[in-house]
């Protein structure tokens, strides 16, 4: 009885946003450049660090990822901060290709705070961060607005829940969330880097590794993890983890560390 109501709820959400997106026009998700620059150059670290042409670049893929995706909060206000913040977390994993849609993505949900498995927001067991949908919620994608913002806040270390999920939705383009990217890593690549996430995680499993636990949960967090730990903390990557850190910037087609940024 109480799976069916939740079901019924959950449907009833669903076809709520389908409906309410299909009326909305570009106005609601543009924003102008007078807004957008200002708030990337306070916002996002990842933009503060690329020379004056990859920034245009950047800022570019911020409009281009806008204009197709809809982005509605669920008892939160979406500003247009948020905006950036989430396009700025779907352009950085992408930033070193050429040409990148994200096929898989057509709307972004932005829930106040953590929130639980049925996607309730209030109550007990709010724990989830963010997540990428799948069956019936594909092409979705729910963020808690707190973790989006801690993400690119001071106080966020190595950890981007924004990004980690975007990474799950590149890992998931060629068919499996698995942890092995393999429309971005050449085939000979992909023995070894399975075998570099296993080594890591025994290590981690030992205590031996500053990498967050978190990634020890199976092979596509751990990609996700450390892809957060390479956006966010290259020189330390590169310095307490270099076979990693060689391996995701193959993957990534991203050389970030300070020493080998031009
Ligand atoms: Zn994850």
């Amino acid at each position: 009885m109480i799976i069916t109501i939740i079901l019924l709820i959950i449907i009833a959400i669903t076809a709520y946003y389908f409906l309410s997106n299909k009326y909305k026009t570009k106005q609601d998700i543009a924003i102008s450049d007078t807004v957008y620059k200002p708030l990337l150059a306070q916002h996002i670290p990842f933009y503060q660090n690329l020379d004056r042409q990859s920034r245009l670049l950047f800022e570019q893929k911020v409009v281009a990822f806008l204009a197709g995706i809809t982005i509605e909060g669920i008892g939160t206000i979406v500003e247009d901060a948020d905006r950036v913040m989430i396009a700025s977390s779907a352009v950085i994993p992408i930033f070193g290709f050429k040409d990148w849609r994200y096929g898989n993505l057509t709307n972004v949900i932005l829930y106040p705070d953590t929130f639980d498995g049925e996607f309730q927001f209030e109550g007990e067991n709010r724990n989830i961060l963010g997540m990428v949908g799948t069956g019936y919620m594909n092409g979705q994608m729910i963020l808690s607005r707190a973790a989006l913002i801690k993400g690119f806040s001071r106080a966020a270390g190595k950890e981007n829940t924004a990004i980690h999920e975007f990474v799950h939705l590149l890992d998931k383009s060629d068919g499996a969330t698995d942890g092995v990217p393999e429309n971005l890593l050449a085939h000979d690549y992909v023995m070894p880097w399975l075998k570099m996430i296993h080594q890591e995680i025994h290590k981690i499993e030992a205590g031996k590794s500053d990498i967050n636990p978190y990634a020890i949960t199976n092979e596509a967090e751990f990609f996700a993890v450390v892809a957060e730990y390479f956006f966010q903390k290259p020189d330390e990557l590169k310095h307490k983890h270099p076979e990693l850190y060689a391996m995701l910037s193959t993957i990534f087609m991203q050389d970030r560390a300070k020493d080998n940024v031009v």
